[in-house]
Formats: C-alpha cells, structure tokens, sequence
C-alpha cells in the first residue's frame, strides 16, 4: 500500500499515521525525519542539505528529492510506505511521480486529513508541554489535573512559540496556498481522497482505510 498522507497542522496526521503502521506493517516515511537521519549520517546528499540550512538557505529541490528517492529506495518500502510531509509543491509532486516511476511503484491513494481553520487554531493553540519530561496536554482537550503542571513530573507547562495564535494562522495560510494545487493534480489522477479530521481518532481512521479500499469521500 502506497499511501501520500497530507493535513494541515493540527488535524491529527501524525495520530493517523502511527495508526496506519500497525495496521498495514509500512513504514511512515516524514520527510522531517528522514531530513535530519540524512544530515545526522553524513550521506551525501545530506550534507548538500546541511549546507543550504546552515547558512539559512532552503534546500533545494534537487537535493530533497534525492534524498526523499534514498529513503524510498530501501528495503523497508518494498510494500508500501505512508509518506508524510512531501510533496509540498507541484514541482516535487511531478518529481515524486518520476522517482516512484523509477523505482517500479505507484500511489495507491493520497489522502488529506482537513479540519476547518477555527478548529484547527484551536486545536494548536491549546497545546501545553512539559519543560521537564517533554509531554504533551491540552488546554481543554486533554488538561492536567493541575492547571499548568505535568501530571508525570510536576514540571512546569509551557507554549511553544509555534503554537501561539497568530504564528498558527500564517502556518495554515502557508499551508493552504501551497497546498491547493496539489489537491487539483492529484484529484484529477483520480487518487484523492478527503477525511474530516473533526471525527473521533477512530472514526478517522476508518474513513481513511475505507478510502485506501477503493471509496471515495
Ligand atoms: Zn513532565
């Protein structure tokens, strides 16, 4: 199962795709991860990539695509992957079809996990972490039993500065404009399908596994 995972910050990506790995036995391939696997193995193409950050540059396609290409490549893929995080333009769309055209694979379904933006911000901008033990909890949603102290550690509860209102809504903004023409080209491949995050984690998931099985939304 060849699965491209897409949603917006706060829809519940992340919970979905660790789902989606038991499930199917794939692995979860996050472009964030494979990044930061490249540059720490000093491969390559990592170190091209190091180059680019380091001096605050973004890294080019060229150089993502290839290393997007080496992570698919290996063994672990050879049944599927859930990819996560790329592509995030049109141009790597095009380049991912001719990488995985390379390597003798197609998309099975490309499945984007959406929540209206109000949700979405409040979703986020509820989040509270632990400065000791790194938890995580939820202003409403999931709330300690003391209102700002870790449930595990005692330690103090804090928001990251990426979680805050206004830096949310420039994310979803960046994410929508980018996004939406990659929601056109893969609807007219006819591999699109779209979940509403707003449902329970398992409702969710059975709408996006009914979705790998042929029913579109
Ligand atoms: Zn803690």
């Amino acid at each position: 199962m060849y699965i491209l995972l897409m949603g917006p910050p706060g829809a519940g990506k992340g919970t979905q795709a660790a789902k989606l790995v038991d499930r199917f036995s794939i692995p979860h391939i996050s472009t964030g991860d494979i990044f930061r696997a490249a540059v720490k193995e000093g491969t390559e193409l990592g170190r091209q990539a190091k180059k680019f950050m380091d001096s605050g540059q973004l890294v080019p396609d060229s150089v993502t695509i290839g290393i997007v290409k080496e992570r698919l490549a290996k063994s672990d893929c050879q049944s599927g992957f859930i990819l996560d995080g790329f592509p995030r333009t049109l141009e790597q769309a095009t380049a991912l079809d001719a990488t995985l055209g390379e390597l003798g694979v197609k998309l099975d379904r490309v499945v984007n996990i959406t929540a209206t933006d109000n949700e979405l911000v409040r979703r986020i901008t509820g989040r509270r972490i632990c400065k000791g033990c790194s938890a995580t909890y939820h202003v409403t949603l999931n709330s300690p039993t003391v209102s700002g102290k870790c449930d595990k550690c005692g330690g103090e509860l804090f928001q990251r500065a990426d979680d805050q209102e206004e830096t949310v809504i420039k994310r979803l903004n960046v994410y929508q404009v980018q996004t939406e023409p990659l929601i056109g080209y893969y609807r007219s491949k006819g591999l699109y399908a779209e979940i509403d995050g707003l449902q329970s984690i398992d409702k969710v998931l059975e709408k996006v596994i009914d979705s790998l099985r042929g029913d579109r939304t």
